[in-house]
C-alpha cells in the first residue's frame, strides 16, 4: 500500500479538504466525473460521522495492488470512547457507495478502509504511482487553513524528531555515566593495591639497588596519576548521581592557602609558585574539596606552560565585603575564546593540545561544580600566546567590615 495524501480529520475544516483532495487524486487517476464523486462522497461520509465525535480520526488515501491490477483505498482510523457501529447513518451511506467497505473494531481503535479498483484505461504502474505522491507533496495548500495545518504537521513533526533526538542523547549519557560509575569502582581496588606495594617498595629501600630505586620512583608516580584520574572518574560519576557530598568547617583561608601551595610547590618544583595573600579572612569550605580545585587550577598553570615559568596564586576581597576572590594566573600557552567558552564542560579539551599534555577533560568541570557548590563562581580570562587567569570565589563565613 503507498500512500498518496494523509489528513487528519481535526474538524469540519478537515471535510472540506478530505473531500476536494479524493476528487483530485480521482481527477489525476483519470477516474470518471461520477466515480470520483462517489469516492469523494463516501469519504465524506465517514470523516463526518468521525468527526462529529472525537478530533483524533486521519484518513490516508492510497494505491494498493500490483501490476497490473491496482485499487485506490481510501482508510480512516481513530481512537475513540464512543461505541461506533458499522451500521451508523455516515458509515451506512458509505457502504451503500463503495461495496467493498471494511469495518474494523479492536477495543478503542477503530478502523474502516474502502477499496475502488481502478480500470486498466488509468494506465497505474509504479512510476505513476510515484509521480503522484510527488504531485500532491508539492501542490499548493487548498486554502488558507491547509496551508497553517502543513505548516503545523511540519512543525510537530521537526518537535518529535528533536524530542527523539534529546531522549536518544540523554540514554547515551546515561549508559555513560554508568559505565564511568562502574569502570571506576572497579578500577580503584587493583589501583589501591598496586599503591599499597609500590609504598612498600619505597620502605624497602636499602634492600636493592639504585637502578631498582629509580623503577619505584617512577612506578610510585605513575600510579599516583592513576589514583588521581579513577578518583576524578568516581567524582564525576558522583556530580551526574548527584551524591557529591561535603564536610563543611570553618578554614582560616590565608593559612589554608600557605599549606596548600607549599605541598603543592613540591608537586611542581619545576615552577615557582608566588602567593601574594590578601586580608585575612574565613570561610565555610570542605578542605579536602578546597585543595582538589587549588590542586587543579594550579596543576594546569604548571602543565600548560614552559617548564620554569612562574605560577601566581593571589586572593582580594570583593568590593562589597562578602566574598574573597582567588586568583592563579601563570605565563602559559594561554586559550582562544571558543575554548574559554566551553572549558568547564565535561570532558572537553582544546584541541591542540590533546595529543601533547595527558588528561581526559574532568578537572574544570569537577572544579567548577565543586566551587558552585559552595557558594561561589569560576571563571577565566585568557588570550593565546598570553597565558590565563583562573579566577574563583567564595563566600566568606563572616563578612568583612572595611
Ligand atoms: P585536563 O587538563 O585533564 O585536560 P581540565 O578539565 O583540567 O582537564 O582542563 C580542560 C582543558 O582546559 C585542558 O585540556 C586544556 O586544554 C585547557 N586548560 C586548562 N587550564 C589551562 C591553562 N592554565 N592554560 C591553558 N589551557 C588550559
Amino acid at each position: 500500500m503507498r500512500e498518496i495524501i494523509g489528513i487528519t480529520l481535526e474538524n469540519e475544516m478537515d471535510l472540506i479538504l478530505a473531500h476536494k483532495r479524493s476528487m483530485q487524486i480521482g481527477e489525476q487517476l483519470g477516474l470518471t466525473v461520477a466515480t470520483r464523486t462517489t469516492l469523494a462522497t463516501a469519504v465524506s461520509e465517514v470523516a463526518r460521522t468521525v468527526i462529529d465525535f472525537t478530533n483524533e480520526g486521519r484518513l490516508s488515501l492510497c494505491i494498493s495492488g500490483k501490476f497490473p491490477r491496482f485499487s485506490i483505498n481510501a482508510g480512516i482510523t481513530f481512537d475513540s470512547d464512543h461505541v461506533f457501529k458499522e451500521t451508523d447513518e455516515g458509515f451506512f451511506y458509505a457502504k451503500k457507495l463503495m461495496p467493498d467497505f471494511n469495518f474494523e473494531v479492536t477495543g478503542q481503535e477503530y478502523s474502516i478502509t474502502m477499496a475502488l479498483s481502478l480500470p486498466r484505461s488509468a494506465k497505474v504502474d509504479e512510476a505513476k504511482i510515484s509521480i503522484l505522491r510527488d504531485y500532491f507533496i508539492n501542490a499548493v495548500p487548498l486554502n488558507a487553513y491547509e496551508e497553517i495545518k502543513n505548516k503545523n504537521s511540519k512543525l510537530s513533526q521537526l518537535t518529535q524528531a528533536q524530542e527523539q533526538e534529546i531522549k536518544l542523547g540523554r540514554e547515551l549519557d546515561e549508559k555513560k555515566n554508568e559505565f564511568i560509575s562502574v569502570a571506576s569502582h572497579e578500577l580503584k581496588t587493583p589501583i589501591t593495591v598496586i599503591k599499597a606495594y609500590t609504598q612498600m617498595l619505597r620502605l624497602l629501600k636499602g634492600q636493592y639497588s639504585d637502578k631498582v630505586g629509580e623503577v619505584v620512583e617512577k612506578l610510585e608516580i605513575q600510579t599516583g596519576k592513576l589514583v588521581r584520574l579513577t578518583y576524578q572518574l568516581m567524582d564525576v560519576s558522583k556530580i551526574e548521581n548527584g551524591s557529591l557530598q561535603y564536610d563543611l568547617i570553618k578554614i582560616e583561608l590565608n593559612s589554608f592557602l600557605e599549606e596548600t601551595v607549599t605541598m603543592l610547590t613540591n608537586v611542581h618544583a619545576n615552577n615557582k609558585i608566588n602567593l601574594q595573600l590578601g586580608d585575612g579572612c574565613s570561610v565555610m569550605a570542605d578542605p579536602l574539596r578546597l585543595e582538589q580545585v587549588l590542586s587543579n587550577l594550579i596543576g594546569n598553570a604548571a602543565k600548560y606552560s614552559d617548564k620554569n615559568s612562574a605560577i601566581g596564586v593571589a586572593t582580594f576581597l570583593s568590593e562589597e565585603g562578602g566574598s574573597i576572590t582567588i586568583q592563579i594566573s601563570d605565563h602559559g600557552m594561554g586559550m582562544s575564546k571558543d575554548s574559554i567558552a566551553r572549558i568547564f564542560e565535561k570532558f572537553y579539551r582544546v584541541e591542540d593540545i590533546v595529543s601533547s599534555h595527558p588528561g581526559l577533560g574532568m578537572g574544570l568541570y569537577i572544579s567548577s561544580k565543586i566551587v558552585a557548590d559552595h557558594g561561589g563562581k569560576i571563571w577565566v580570562q585568557s588570550e593565546i600566546g598570553n597565558g590565563s587567569i583562573f579566577y574563583f570565589t567564595l563566600p566568606l563565613a563572616v563578612p568583612f567590615k572595611q
